[in-house]
């Protein structure tokens, strides 16, 4: 290929991806191939004489688009998104074609200059405390572009060992780094990315995992329990990982309290924020970020929601000192570290070499600007609050954990078991794609806004597709699931006369325990007692803590509210033991209850 052609074939190949993105919603998002599929479609051996572009150009939708999972689909929801942008294609391009690899500042100016550039800027867009930037020479923090965010934790976990093992050496003479690596824990909760796992593997550290609270964020308290514990028993804490957006359900652990115990224990405090980090150029939605400046690094993907195409991991440090001695496989140049007039990347990342990948962050920054790249994120948990919204008006289904940013977790009410069918069948189908994850016991559905070119149609007719293959699997499995919608006001009397003496709005001081009603019925606590709640007080009568309710709506002399499902009503006629959702007077123990197994 010459120049001429190279030209001509490289105007083809625009067209060809312009195209393939333009009509991307005509392709099934899933392909239908099984493993081994290419076997048949290629020869044993690479050609000897080299062949016509033309041929090789026709392979690539005889061989490669049949296997391919088309992430740019709006109708692509598993994993996270991995978006690309036309800016950040042309940068690649552009990169590719000079090809240099910047390890050292003089390896290529351009390329070690601009990265320092845009990681100034994508920090101070996040809001990044200046120490994490590399504002002139004698700074000691700074950003650096990653391959990978599991390549970021790994980076960070060997930096925060390296600065242990120093600290221990000039407390404790004596010792091999070897022992003391021996005895070191990291920490992170069990929600944390499996790549937080593998970085301790290859750091051959132990890691121990902080069972997360309800909300699946990871907390202080258990946290200090395990570092307290693992210290009296002569090992050495010294990492934390926290994540903002689990994969599971994009879930936050609280950087504030974790923040201060790893000043308090000397920790390094490592935030992963994959993929929610995108998010804090938003500024309503840095309040996850509060306590950012306890932390020593943190992380997040332009590759994944900003736009910027794969590779790209934005990694920030406040102290690159422990990563140069990490990295720094000449001893001597440790003189660099802080004289240096310009930095040296390759001794803040695993590999020698870079690309110039800061060319394609560069121009997405440009092109876009923060005003168009916010309305991107904007427009993202737009999305997933309408898919939310239609997940939540039909009773089959539940979101068993809050939404959080672009990623809406559901599931059919029930075994987990109707759950894993119905993704099967819908990956099976292809029409969307949407991968599982399990949260405390529960397989859930995780089902992330992901393209650019996603519309509220797409989202609707995705919500078609989910409702179509949900009802003929529960068909088949002859499953009714309760049939929990609101009763209208005008048959509340005939299902049970105590309703209808007054309704009010649920969010009214009156009726503080509705939940997920949208009005409410009151009673006199006396009438409320007598009519209502006599089965379900004599199905607890052995439980101390409804004891003590029932006594304190005896005293009160108030009115109660119950919500318009009445579940209670019909319950306790019923001589259930169950307490409905939207009892007003319900056992501790949230667990106990069942929803899907409440009817009217
Ligand atoms: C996606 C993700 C990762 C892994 O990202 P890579 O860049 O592929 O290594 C790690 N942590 C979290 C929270 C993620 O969402």
């Amino acid at each position: 290929m010459d120049f001429d052609e190279y030209r001509r074939r490289g105007k083809e190949m625009v067209d060809y991806i312009a195209d393939y993105l333009e009509n991307i919603r005509d392709r099934k998002v899933f392909p239908d191939v099984k493993p081994g599929y290419m076997r048949n479609l290629l020869p044993e051996s690479a050609p000897v004489e080299g062949e016509e572009w033309e041929n090789i150009f026709k392979d690539i939708e005889k061989v490669i688009m049949p296997g391919v999972t088309h992430w740019q689909s709006p109708h692509m929801h598993a994993y996270f998104p991995a978006l690309n942008s036309f800016p950040s294609l042309l940068g690649d391009m552009l990169a590719d074609g000079i090809n240099c690899l910047g390890f050292t500042w003089a390896s290529s100016p351009a390329c070690t200059e601009l990265e320092t550039i845009v990681m100034n800027w994508l920090g101070k867009m996040i809001g990044l405390p200046d120490d994490f930037l590399h504002i002139n020479s004698g700074s000691k923090g700074g950003g650096v572009i990653q391959t990978t965010a599991s390549e970021s934790t790994l980076v960070c976990l060997l930096a925060g060992r390296t600065r242990a093992i120093k600290r221990f050496h000039e407390k404790t003479p004596g010792y091999q780094d070897a022992q003391i690596n021996a005895r070191l824990v990291a920490y992170c909760s069990d929600q944390a990315h499996s790549s937080v796992e593998k970085a301790a593997l290859i750091g051959l550290v132990r890691m121990r995992y902080i069972e997360s609270d309800n909300n699946l964020a990871m907390r202080g308290d258990p946290l200090r329990e395990a570092i307290e514990d693992d210290i009296n028993q002569g090992l050495i804490p010294f990492w934390v990982c926290a994540t903002l957006g689990t994969t599971g359900a994009c879930a936050f652990d609280n950087v504030e309290e974790i923040g201060k115990i790893c000043r308090e224990f000397n920790l390094w405090l490592h935030l992963d924020a994959a993929y929610a980090g995108s998010a804090f150029i938003c500024p309503e939605f840095r309040v996850w970020l509060k306590g950012i400046d306890r932390a020593d690094s943190i992380a997040f993907n332009p590759s994944k929601w900003l736009m910027v195409h794969f590779d790209c991991t934005t990694l920030w440090v406040k102290d690159s000192t422990a990563v140069h001695r990490t990295f720094n496989v000449e001893p001597l140049y440790l003189q660099h570290e802080n004289s240096g007039l310009a930095i040296d990347y390759m001794h803040w990342q695993i590999p020698l070499s870079k690309r110039f990948r800061s060319l394609k962050l560069w121009f997405v920054l440009r092109s876009f600007g923060i005003k168009g790249l916010q309305k991107h994120i904007r427009e993202g948990v737009r999305l997933a609050q309408k898919f939310e919204a239609l997940i939540a008006a039909d009773q089959r289904f539940e979101v068993p954990a809050k939404r959080h940013l672009g990623l809406v977790v559901f599931r059919v009410k029930g075994d987990n078991e109707l759950t894993e069918k119905l993704l099967k069948r819908l990956n099976h189908r292809g029409k969307i794609h949407c991968v599982p994850a399990s949260l405390k016991g529960k397989y859930v559905i995780r089902f992330t806004v992901t393209s650019t070119r996603t519309t509220a149609d797409d989202i609707l007719n995705d919500w078609y597709e989910i409702r179509q293959v949900a009802t003929e699997l529960l068909e088949e499995l002859n499953i009714i699931i309760a049939d929990r919608t609101k009763v209208p006001l005008k048959d509340t009397k005939e299902r049970n006369e105590a309703f209808g003496s007054s309704l009010l709005l649920s969010n009214s001081p009156m009726s503080p325990k509705v939940v997920n009603g949208s009005f409410a019925a009151i009673f006199d606590a006396d009438e409320f007692l007598a009519k209502t709640y006599a089965g379900i007080r004599i199905a607890h009568q052995d439980s101390p803590s409804m004891r003590r309710r029932v006594k304190g709506i005896l005293m009160s002399g108030k009115q109660f509210s119950l919500d318009s499902h009445m579940d209670i009503v019909v319950q306790s006629s019923a001589g259930s033991k169950t307490c409905g959702n939207s009892n007003p007077i319900r056992e501790d123990n949230e667990d106990s209850w069942d929803s899907s197994k409440g009817s009217l």
